[in-house]
């Protein structure tokens, strides 16, 4: 089937283009490549510059699909994603996780295009009880960038209900790692997340790394997370998108590997196969202690399960991230 892919320059979005051509779907590519980068593009999809907030050319290159097949299923990856920055600007996540979905949502309607899947977050559970979060768990976000991505999801199950369309929406966990060909990865100019920063410290792009928190209400008082690689979470899209489309029923579910690693247990895991530096630092605001995913519901609705841990994780974004820094 045609699907078109928003943001598909992006990490999340240019592994899934990867995954649904390997699945044997034709892709369409939509994005600003405000943080995307063209190269990431995969070479038989059909790139088109655009934003989402821009709903006329949402519509126009819908339409100009239309000519030799239409969209199938929208995928939607264009957003903002970095919970300290949503803390020190939140205008600019409202802006573009709400108002943008809200442009990209009319403008599929307009296009007479029916079926969404939408990338949201484990941040909308804030700060759960046990650390184990079920997709019926209380959404209490902690920061905006959890707060906004809750409010795209209730608007897409209300514009679902009021015009007929099936959803699928996605709780990522902690994504990492790149695509088994190293042509695409996590390739940014400000990165904040754990597994590069502690890859770059490896390759000595850094001097050392920060353990932000050891005081966290955890075995080791650093922070829990549940980590999953990219291509188990990309490959989940796929199925995703093709059950909506089949089955003509909406899903909402969590995507993460079912297990938590402490900071301080990806540290040494990282530690015994790339050495490097690391210290302990304060706290950063909007963390929460622990976030864990149960998964038995993608298991059972996608049939599918995480093919790759964390060792693989860790492994594919430092051969990643060498390759970039050997090409300059
Ligand atoms: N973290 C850290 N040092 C860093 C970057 C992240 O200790 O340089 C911690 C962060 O405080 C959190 C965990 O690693 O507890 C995962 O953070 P990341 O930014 O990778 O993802 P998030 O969970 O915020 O989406």
């Amino acid at each position: 089937m045609k699907v078109f892919v928003a943001g598909g320059a992006g990490y999340i979005g240019s592994h899934a283009v990867y995954e649904l051509l390997r699945a044997g779907h034709e892709v369409v590519v939509y994005d600003n490549l405000s943080t995307g980068r063209r190269a990431a593009v995969h070479p038989e999809a059909r790139f088109y510059e655009g934003d989402i907030l821009d709903r006329a050319r949402v519509v126009e290159v819908l339409e100009a699909e239309r000519e030799t097949g239409a969209v199938a299923v929208a995928l939607h990856f264009a957003a903002k994603l970095i919970v300290p920055e949503s803390v020190t600007h939140p205008l600019a996540y409202y802006h573009n996780n709400v108002e943008g979905l809200r442009q990209m949502l009319a403008g599929l309607i307009e296009a007479d295009v029916r079926h969404v899947v939408f990338s949201s977050t484990a941040a909308v559970y804030g700060e759960p009880g046990e650390g184990e979060c079920f997709e019926e768990s209380a959404t209490l976000p902690i920061n905006p960038y959890g707060e906004t991505k809750l409010a795209a999801e209730r608007m897409i199950q209300w514009v679902a209900a009021a015009h007929g369309m099936n959803f699928c929406v996605f709780r990522y966990f902690n994504v990492a790692g790149a695509d088994a060909s190293l042509e695409i990865g996590l390739d940014k100019d400000q990165l904040t997340h754990l597994v590069p920063l502690i890859m770059q410290t490896a390759l000595g792009q850094r001097d050392r790394l920060s353990i932000f928190g050891s005081d966290y209400d955890t075995p080791d008082g650093t922070c829990i997370r549940d980590y999953i690689h990219v291509s188990d979470l990309a490959r989940a899209h796929v199925l995703g998108a093709e059950h909506i489309v089949k089955h003509q029923e909406s899903l909402l579910l969590n995507l993460g590997s079912g297990r938590g690693y402490s900071v301080r247990e990806v540290v040494a895991e990282a530690e015994a196969l790339f050495p490097f530096a690391y210290e302990y630092a304060a706290r950063r605001p909007g963390d929460p202690a622990r976030l864990i995913a149960n998964i038995q519901k993608a298991r059972e609705q996608l049939d599918w399960q995480p093919r790759l841990g964390l060792r693989e994780i860790l492994q594919s974004d430092y051969a990643y991230r060498k390759k970039l820094l050997e090409e300059g």
